[in-house]
């Protein structure tokens, strides 16, 4: 796979008057926020009616309704609109309202974004930098991007919700260390740590829980007041309300319902208490303690209450950042990077690889070609050769993990690089090439480098991997290492020993005739040496006696290229 050059200045790519003004979107499971970059300061776009707050919400009753209308809808008649499409990014192709699906949905709110940043900016849109949950897999990634084309917008980059509320905080400019994003927002609770070297955001750890934010403060509220009823989001709003203005002030009243700061505080106590068990699970599993913790950044509208801000401050032992909009920093920060993209600053390698990505050799070992936490985008490469005298295809297994074994790791894909002209074993050369796109995707590549011929696959798993899967394999891996290296190291002798079985036994049937009987009779013996020895799980009886027969062997290796070479040669003028 060769990088295309067009003639000089005939370049397709969007030049930088096309796109000056591409935008960042923040596309939430509850709100959208969409923001732009004016002089290097990232501004956020308000609808008509003066919010920035885009309700993710979608209609289909009259023709499509987005936002706040079809909040409206779907608050009268729960079945009317559908919302929190985010949540079913991981089967982007299955319907989950109608007949349409979550990729469509995410379509039309993306629809209506572009939109409204073009009613704004009195221009066309038509790039932007969209945002995802660090967790988000490669299918979820995909669908997004797939989405934003539906919409007719071309995505610049995919980045990470906590990456971008780093950006937005100017982290990236800032004291190397470890960042935690804390994300406390209606619905979810996400919690990132970031750690920033050289202007590079590498996630080193993901938590959080999906069924957790200021809806269940609400729901506690709603119960102190009416005791537990089924239909307590009809009295959400009220009690949204009354949260939302404690935290500025110690009472609260409407005439007939009151709540005080300290009811407040007694009720939400144990929900915040939650969250800082989850940042203390994440610290753990990546072998950190609070005091490691640089900084804290304050995502999501719930992080406003005094009590949550009290509590991570106590937590992680140093004042979070607080001084931005919880629920913009995060489209701020894209809308920032959307302005470097287009302004092709080059600072901007973001991301890194969450796990190693790598395909399977000779008796299911794994084989990594791009290590964990590379950041990408990235390209590597290596070569690779066939396994048996002949062979004219070779399977390629794509697979994602830390551990050694392919059965440990999580199989990505797998495709057939055929037409290989037939050759000795070890002759052929194939390149195999992994790319990984600024956005997290990969595709993988072959190329057999005598002939030229090569396959391509997009790599798009079909099922999701959460963030549970993530963290388990991560620790999966520190846990089984060093067993895992022994078995590797076993595994990889016999691979090694079975091929030299083989190619000295087929050496043999074609030209045994260049030996002598007794040299025939040592190879052979020797030969039943280690092939009993491979069945044994003894790793270095088994390369001992690979390397004798091979030494052993050396000898007639070479009589046999000097009969081949001759026999090229015979009959050829110079
Ligand atoms: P998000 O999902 O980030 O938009 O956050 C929405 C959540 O933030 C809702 O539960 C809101 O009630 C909550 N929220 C917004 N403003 C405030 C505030 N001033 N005090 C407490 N909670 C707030």
């Amino acid at each position: 796979m060769l990088l295309q050059l067009t003639e000089p200045g005939m370049t397709s790519l969007p030049h930088a008057e096309d796109v000056h003004k591409a935008i960042g979107i923040d596309l939430g499971t509850t709100n959208s926020v969409v923001a732009y970059s004016e002089n290097g300061q990232p501004i956020v776009i308000k609808t008509r009616n003066g919010v920035s707050l885009i309700p993710s919400v979608v209609s289909y009753n009259e023709g499509i309704t987005v936002g706040v209308d079809a909040l409206d809808q779907l608050k009268q008649d729960p079945k009317s609109a559908i919302s929190s499409v985010k949540r079913f990014m991981a089967t982007p192709s299955k319907p989950v309202y109608q007949d349409k699906t979550p990729v469509e949905i995410s379509a039309d709110i993306l629809t209506f974004l572009k939109a409204q940043a073009e009613q704004s900016l009195g221009q066309s849109v038509t790039h932007a930098v969209i945002t995802v949950p660090a967790y988000f897999d490669d299918t979820a990634r995909q669908a997004t991007k797939d989405a934003a084309k539906i919409a007719g917008l071309t995505v610049l980059r995919l980045i990470n919700e906590p990456t971008a509320a780093a950006l937005a905080y100017g982290l990236d400019q800032g004291i190397e260390g470890i960042y935690a994003i804390y994300d406390f927002g209606g619905g979810t609770f996400d919690i990132s740590l970031l750690k920033l070297t050289h202007g590079v955001f590498q996630v080193l750890a993901t938590g959080g829980d999906t069924n957790l934010g200021g809806d269940d403060i609400d729901e506690k509220i709603v119960n102190h007041w009416f005791g537990p009823s089924e239909n307590w989001r009809q009295h959400q709003l009220i009690a949204r309300q009354a949260k939302e203005a404690l935290s500025n002030h110690e009472t609260w009243s409407d005439g007939k319902l009151h709540l005080d700061l300290q009811t407040l505080e007694n009720l939400s106590l144990s929900l915040i208490e939650k969250t800082t068990q989850i940042c203390s699970q994440v610290l753990l599993d990546a072998n950190l303690g609070p005091d490691e913790i640089k900084g804290v950044v304050m995502v999501g509208g719930s992080t406003r209450m005094p009590l949550v801000r009290a509590h991570v401050a106590e937590f992680f032992k140093t004042d979070p950042l607080t001084d931005m909009n919880p629920d913009e920093i995060v489209a701020l920060g894209a809308a920032l990077q959307a302005d470097g993209l287009t302004r092709g600053s080059n600072t901007l390698l973001l991301d890194v690889i969450p796990l190693s990505l790598g395909i399977e050799t000779m008796g299911g070992i794994v084989e990594k070609i791009i290590p964990r936490n590379t950041p990408i985008p990235i390209t590597l490469a290596q070569e690779f050769t066939t396994y048996q005298e002949g062979q004219t295809a070779l399977k390629i297994h794509v697979l994602q993990g830390e551990r050694e074994l392919v059965d440990h790791c999580r199989s990505l894909g797998e495709f057939i690089l055929s037409g290989i002209p037939s050759m000795v074993a070890g002759a052929a050369r194939v390149e195999i090439m992994f790319a990984v796109d600024a956005d997290g995707l990969l595709t993988v590549s072959a190329q057999e480098k005598m002939t030229g011929i090569s396959q391509k696959v997009e790599v798009k798993p079909s099922y999701g991997l959460t963030e549970d899967d993530l963290i388990r394999m991560l620790k999966d891996n520190s846990e089984q290492g060093a067993a895992d290296m022994q078995q590797r190291l076993l595994v990889e002798a016999r691979v090694e020993a079975e091929g030299l079985i083989m190619s000295l036994e087929s050496a043999l049937k074609v030209d045994s005739h260049l030996l002598k009987l007794e040299e025939i009779a040592v190879l052979r013996q020797e030969l039943e040496v280690l092939k009993e020895t491979v069945k044994t799980n003894d790793r270095d009886q088994i390369e001992l006696a690979s390397k004798k027969l091979s030494e052993n062997s050396q000898n007639f290796a070479a009589m046999r290229l000097n009969s081949s070479i001759y026999q090229q040669l015979v009959g050829k003028t110079i």
